[in-house]
């Protein structure tokens, strides 16, 4: 059995978990950091990563998937070590050090844990429809990831939220169809791009499908070439379909995270806010996870919480080296 031994693990590879890295580095500490995705960038590239985000300090105007390659490359000179596609079960103290648990197994060791796990592990809501598991990844997707992979297809796109909207009206510049299926004839999205929805209905480049909910699937080796839908009086009708993009949000689940013994409060951990400490020693949390009088949900807050939990960890790896407070401009980057 091999047990990983670090400094400190970062629970979370969003935003704040990726920024933690590069505070960590900049003291000399490395990390492990652990993600239930297969990707890192937690909500921004799981949720919007082709999405412009206008208040990061000194950006102007970024993408989210770009944030997250920043970052990303902004934390590489100190090597931290991702463990993907794994969910932390659980989390025991043991003498002296912290030892965490993955679903794959993996076993990490260390003097400090940083609990950046936003809302916690992400899952969507999944239509229940016969043999849908068949066609998921190859031909139902329940995120975009790039524009590109739906030029000349015929999408159909299920919901009526935000997510439905705002990709009915990306696809529809790239996609050879695009369909949008709907219980009700309106629509949970901000106004201006319902009215977006409605011009380009009218014009024919979007077809409405309402009100209608998705019934069935018909294909062949994960391949949908139709999509079966119902409305209220139970007729079926079939709508030709290359890809099943169902938007019914995200259900994001606290998970094991609720059973660690820290003090909770509406599914948030509460931290004291000078360091970012949680009620159990040598247990630290940062970013959408967190609460305290008058946290920011704001990828912007995530930043400041890692460079506080990151210098307060210091003083566990090196109990017996005064930390002497240093600009960046001043010690650069080092290993
Ligand atoms: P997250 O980004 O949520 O990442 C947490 C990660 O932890 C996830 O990847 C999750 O899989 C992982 N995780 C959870 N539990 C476990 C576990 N047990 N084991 C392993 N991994 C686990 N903020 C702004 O500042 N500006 C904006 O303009 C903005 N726009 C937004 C637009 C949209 C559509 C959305 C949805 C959010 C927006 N936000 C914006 C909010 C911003 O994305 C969040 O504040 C930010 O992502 C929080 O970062 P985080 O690192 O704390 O958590």
């Amino acid at each position: 059995m091999t047990i990983h031994k670090t400094d400190i693990i970062i629970i979370g590879a969003g935003p704040a978990g990726l920024f933690a890295v590069f505070e960590a580095g900049m003291l000399k500490m490395k990390c492990h950091v652990i993600d239930t995705l297969d990707f890192i960038g937690g909500q921004c590239n799981a949720l919007y990563p082709e999405k412009p985000i206008y208040d990061i300090p000194a950006c102007p105007k970024i993408l989210a998937a770009d944030l997250i390659t920043n970052l990303e490359e902004q934390a590489k000179p100190f090597a931290p070590v991702y463990h993907l596609d794994q969910r932390v079960e659980r989390l025991e103290k043991l003498s002296g050090v912290v030892r965490v648990v993955t679903s794959r197994n993996t076993i990490i060791e260390a003097k400090a844990v940083i609990i950046a796990a936003g809302c916690g592990a992400f899952g969507p809501h999944r239509p229940p429809l016969a043999d849908i598991e068949e066609y998921e990844g190859k031909s139902i997707f329940y995120l975009v990831k790039s524009r590109a992979d739906f030029k000349d297809k015929k999408v159909v796109i299920a919901g009526g939220g935000d997510s439905a909207v705002d990709w009915a009206l990306s696809l529809q510049e790239v996609a050879a169809k695009v369909s949008v299926i709907h219980r009700r004839d309106k629509f949970r999205c901000a106004p201006e791009s319902a009215d977006k929805l409605k011009k380009l209905a009218n014009e024919g480049k979007i077809e409405m499908v309402v009100p209608y909910q998705l019934e069935g699937l018909k294909g062949k080796n994960g391949q949908l070439s139709h999509v079966l839908v119902k409305d209220f009086s139970n007729n079926i009708k079939e709508i030709e379909a290359d890809i099943l993009l169902p938007f019914y949000g995200l259900a994001m689940e606290l998970g094991p995270i609720a059973h660690w013994g820290l003090g909770l409060h509406r599914n948030l951990i509460e931290v004291e806010v000078s360091t970012m400490r949680t009620s159990e020693a040598q247990i630290y949390g940062i970013g959408d996870i967190i609460t305290y009088k008058n946290k920011l949900k704001l990828i912007l807050s995530g930043f400041a919480e890692a460079a506080t939990a990151c210098h307060d960890i210091y003083h566990l790896v090196y109990p017996d080296t005064p930390l002497h407070f240093e600009y960046s401009t001043t010690k650069g980057v080092e290993k």
